[in-house]
């Protein structure tokens, strides 16, 4: 008898057809002998619903109180679904997250699991039952609720397998995987048989949404394989793993978009020792991320810096940099904010050349300029207009991938 934990996001659980549709595909993995601990999302856009309320009501909320009102939203659908569950004679218990054992640091709203104390379910399962446990949501020191940040049920359900050692973890979702891009705009986007964890990573800090960042960390950090599958059409989804066999072919993964993104230039900055120093460290002590950076060659006595930070830091960035243009000199400061990153990712282009020009070869007969480069092992990433984006990623998904 082996250990099985489901997890089922927020469209999984979207309405009462869907809830046992879901309560159905427990009782068969049940039936089958299994033990099954089951961690679900709200239902459907609860969770955007109930922070639309809270903005109703102010526009700065606590975060303690925040969480109290998100963490609602999965006691609703641990409820029912175990209400599912009985119906179809499935003997099922609800637990809410603290209910299950979860205790995390207190950083509300995105806080990390920091124990997990599975007596509780463990007792439960030993009375044969199946445990149905709220995602996205544990207990501070203090005892007051608090989130794991948004899509956090996905690394509630790795938490519970790792833990539990559990033979498998399924992670269903209204898609029936992970692809090479996204499937709604890239007709020829194709659903992987399995991706390394590195992998993944990547792809999910690139805006692949199908598993939130943390899971797959915290799966990588315990072994946890998991398997990314549809809960609406029963067909073989993608396992995500620490190793995969390269298939033949397969140099990358995946091509990803990312439009959260804008560059920043400083014009003409001494070219000397410490500039670098002086830029990075401003905007570290802010604490605002810079992902690439450019740096020109010095031309008589200066140079350029050119980098990117999230969209939403851009102007903040900026004000930052013109508060404290002293210490660092330079001219003009721009940022353009009508930008896209467009990566690709495969552990495959370790071993191969030409991955990337492969890549600037697309761009290239698209006409599209690239305006920054970076790469990393497994990742090469372009800075585009972010015009172009949605073109480039098909010209580029085309060149990889037949
Ligand atoms: N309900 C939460 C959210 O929408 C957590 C989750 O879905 O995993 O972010
Ligand atoms: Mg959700």
């Amino acid at each position: 008898m082996a250990l099985i934990v489901q997890k089922f996001g927020g469209s999984s659980v979207a309405d009462r057809d869907r809830i046992f549709n879901v309560a159905n595909i427990v009782k068969k993995t049940h039936d089958a002998g299994n033990d099954v601990v089951v961690v679900v999302s709200a239902q459907g856009d609860t969770t955007d619903d109930l922070i639309a309320k809270a903005a109703e009501i102010t526009k700065n909320p606590s975060h303690r109180e925040m969480d109290m009102l998100l963490a609602s939203g999965e006691e609703i659908s641990i409820a029912l679904l175990a209400m599912a569950l009985t119906e179809i004679g499935v003997q099922a218990t609800s637990l809410t997250g603290w209910q299950a054992g979860f205790r995390t640091d207190r950083t509300y709203s995105s806080a990390r699991i920091t124990r997990l104390d599975t007596e509780r379910i463990e007792s439960e399962l030993n009375r044969n039952r199946v445990v149905v446990v709220a995602g996205f949501q544990g207990l501070n020191r203090l005892d007051d609720i608090t989130t794991l940040g948004r899509g956090g049920s996905d690394t509630s359900a790795v938490a519970i397998a790792a833990a539990l050692r559990a033979e498998r973890c399924q992670i269903f979702t209204d898609v029936e995987g992970v692809y090479t891009a996204d499937p709604r705009k890239v007709p020829g986007a194709r659903k992987l048989a399995e991706i390394t964890f590195d992998e993944m990573l990547e792809l999910a800090s690139l805006g692949a949404q199908v598993l939130n960042n943390r899971s797959v960390e915290l799966a990588k950090k315990y072994g946890v394989e998991l398997e990314v599958i549809s809960s609406l059409n029963p067909v073989p989804g993608t396992i995500v793993k620490e190793k995969t066999k390269e298939m033949e072919g397969m140099l990358i993964k995946g091509v990803a978009k990312d439009t959260n993104v804008a560059v920043i230039s400083i014009l003409e900055v001494p070219d000397e020792p410490g500039m670098a120093f002086k830029v990075f460290g401003l905007l570290a002590q802010k604490h605002i991320n810079v992902d690439i950076i450019l740096q020109s060659t010095g031309r008589g006595n200066n140079k350029d810096l050119t980098f990117t930070v999230p969209l939403e830091d851009a102007d903040k960035a900026v004000e930052i940099l013109k508060e404290y243009q002293s210490r660092f000199g330079g001219d003009e400061i721009t940022v353009n904010k009508d930008v896209a990153k467009v990566s690709i990712v495969g552990a495959g282009m370790q071993s191969h050349s030409g991955v990337a020009s492969t890549m600037f070869e697309a761009l290239s007969e698209k006409n599209i300029n690239i305006k920054m480069i970076s790469t990393s092992e497994i990742k090469i990433s372009v800075i585009i207009d972010r015009d172009n984006a949605d073109r480039a990623v098909s010209a580029i998904h085309d060149a990889f991938i037949h």
